[in-house]
């Protein structure tokens, strides 16, 4: 009788034992995998001439808590010159003026001065006869999904192919009344994002350029603009808490380029080095210590968004940010 008792309860702890290893080697993997949340959504904030020296010495709240965990670069490199279009421009078609051909802000996509390696596709499905946007490559890639873009400078529009984002906003009726577009234009992205929940959503605010031309770079007003930039950044960060996406959502906020005195266009390190700061699911956290350029910022978001980067493209995804 002890004996069988004896087999018996040696037999329930192999029992156990058995489970216990199922347990790990079979339902621990998808029980991991079912809990890591998936990025569903992700933002670009672009503030047009926000300086790191700007996010360092003003009054940043909302930034100074992101920096806490997002993987960043006071030292992103724009291109020269560092204007607005060839920058912006860089940023999303991952590659340089050389090969884009924005190469100052009198482009425009029907007066291309270069021969072009790869070009683009429209909504409609045509060639654009401009080269690949991430917003161009998203909507060709994954047809079905919802691209938002809210611009607060008109002319950002002409930079990436017709007809591929489902909503498009611009502040030209708002700035003509006033020079606080970026209001109205944060408003509409917040309230576009709580009720679309797009998957990918551009925003760009312009006010901290024109402090930068009117009043300076460096000075009181400049960095007042950017405090106001740090307050529509929470403001769209609120909205994604509201939608309940908040674990499901990446962040990118950055700039075109810097400035010095009144403006910006040379080559100095004022004008050429942007703040590059990446937060949300799956992103580490502290400095980055590899070069990030601004053309790779269409490739990082190509990789978040689960498409493939055209092969034209030299910029990397800056996969450093990124938890493996
Ligand atoms: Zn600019
Ligand atoms: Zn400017």
């Amino acid at each position: 009788m002890n004996s069988v008792k004896r087999i018996a309860t040696s037999l329930r702890i192999e029992k156990s034992r058995i489970v216990n290893w199922l347990f790990l080697f079979v339902f621990f993997p998808f029980a991991v995998f079912a809990q890591a949340p998936a990025i569903k959504h992700v933002i670009v904030i672009g503030v047009d001439g926000m300086s790191p020296d700007g996010i360092q010495k003003a009054k940043t709240p909302i930034l100074d808590s992101i920096l806490k965990v997002a993987a960043y670069s006071w030292k992103c490199e724009a291109v020269l010159p560092t204007s607005s279009s060839p920058n912006w421009a860089s940023m999303i078609m991952g590659a340089g003026p050389d090969k884009h051909g924005v190469t100052s802000n009198a482009w425009q996509p029907h007066k291309q001065t270069i021969e072009l390696e790869c070009e683009g596709t429209k909504g409609n499905g045509k060639p654009s006869g401009m080269w690949p946007t991430v917003f161009g490559e998203l909507r060709r890639q994954k047809p079905d999904t919802k691209i938002a873009c809210f611009n607060d400078w008109l002319a950002f529009n002409r930079l990436f192919e017709k007809g591929v984002v489902n909503r498009q906003r611009d502040a030209i009726l708002l700035q003509a009344a006033s020079h606080h577009g970026y209001k109205g234009i944060t408003r509409m992205a917040s309230n576009y994002f709580k009720w679309k929940k797009p998957d990918f959503m551009f925003v760009h605010l312009d006010h901290v350029d024109h402090a930068g031309h009117h009043d300076g770079h460096g000075t009181q007003a400049y960095y007042d603009a950017v405090s106001v930039a740090d307050e529509m950044i929470g403001r769209i960060i609120n909205a994604v808490k509201a939608s309940g996406e908040l674990e499901h959502t990446v962040i990118l906020i950055t700039a075109d380029h810097g400035g010095i005195g009144h403006g910006h266009g040379g080559d100095t390190p004022e004008e050429r080095f942007v703040p590059w700061i990446l937060t949300g699911t799956g992103v580490v956290n502290g400095e980055l210590q590899v070069p990030v350029k601004t053309y790779d910022t269409a490739a990082t978001l190509a990789y978040l968004l689960g498409i493939k980067a055209p092969d034209c493209w030299v910029g990397r995804p800056v996969i450093a940010a990124i938890a493996q």
